[in-house]
């Protein structure tokens, strides 16, 4: 009793210890979060999902648009607030309407999110978004959370059976996958979301029409859309808000950004047609 109890005194003490330590930047204007993984942990996490993700979904074999969407996320990546990973971005070929980040960087869209998208702003605010998740640790906070402080002392201290606490991460991690963020992250990454699409060129008005197409999008569809947008009609309205309220604040937008409407029209005949389309 007195040793488990001295033990659990000894893990919290590491654990506060390292809550002071561990100080990064988590989004513009340097905003500091506290962060118990460290970025090295945090990509293993990351390289394991992605590891998983490929051999579960079949990676689109269009190197043209694996490329456009690449160089796209590494602007959009280059201006943003984490700079300590390397960022990586792949289309998958799928009729799925939606995109997700796993930790440290690894970010991966669907072909049938890619085909609603009008623009290259559109694409660009879902790949600001989903950036945004990983500049702000949303992806590697609710991993660390759902392991617990034991794992996460493992993880961390890398003591014996630490690659099998780095598989259960990755489980961890998997599940997560598709789990709703919730609603204070969603806003932190629509807000950055839209400063680091402006910064890398791109017209904010993308981040509108995005969120508006997924909302007429909703109800009662085969596939889950984005990050299940459509699902809740009023949050989705009150991220349309908020996005128009942020794009009004930032006025004058600098000169030169772009929807991109010519290039992604082009880019849209290479997308392979619907599934239920071809009967
Ligand atoms: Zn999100």
């Amino acid at each position: 009793m007195s040793k488990s109890v001295s033990l659990r005194t000894y893990f919290c003490l590491i654990v506060v210890l390292l809550l002071l330590l561990s100080c990064a930047t988590t989004g513009p204007g340097g905003k500091q979060s506290f962060i118990i993984i460290p970025t090295s942990q945090e990509v293993d996490i990351g390289a394991g999902m992605a590891e998983q993700v490929e051999q579960q979904e079949k990676i689109f074999g269009d190197t043209v648009w694996q490329n456009y969407l690449d160089g796209v996320g590494q602007k959009i990546a280059a201006v943003s607030d984490r700079k300590d990973i390397t960022w990586h971005f792949k289309v998958i070929e799928s009729d799925q309407i939606n995109a997700f980040a796993a930790p440290g960087g690894y970010i991966y869209f669907y072909t049938g999110l890619l085909r609603e998208m009008d623009n290259e702003a559109e694409m660009a605010a879902v790949v600001s978004h989903e950036i945004s998740h990983v500049v702000g640790r949303h992806s590697i906070k609710r991993v660390q959370a759902a392991l617990g402080v034991a794992a996460v002392y493992q993880l961390v201290f890398g003591e014996e059976g630490a690659s099998d606490v780095l598989n259960l991460a990755v489980g961890v991690g998997m599940n997560l996958l598709f789990a709703d963020y919730s609603r204070d992250n969603e806003r932190e990454a629509d807000e950055f979301g839209i400063h680091y699409m402006v910064k890398a060129g791109y017209d904010p008005q993308g981040a509108v029409g995005m969120f508006e197409k997924l909302a007429s999008l909703g109800g009662g569809g085969d596939y889950g859309v984005f990050e299940k947008l459509a699902s809740s009609h009023p949050e989705t309205q009150e991220r349309i808000r908020n996005a128009k309220a942020q794009i009004a604040r930032m006025q004058p937008l600098p000169p030169g950004i772009t929807l991109g409407k010519e290039r992604y029209t082009q880019m849209l005949q290479r997308l392979p047609t619907k599934q239920q389309d071809q009967g």
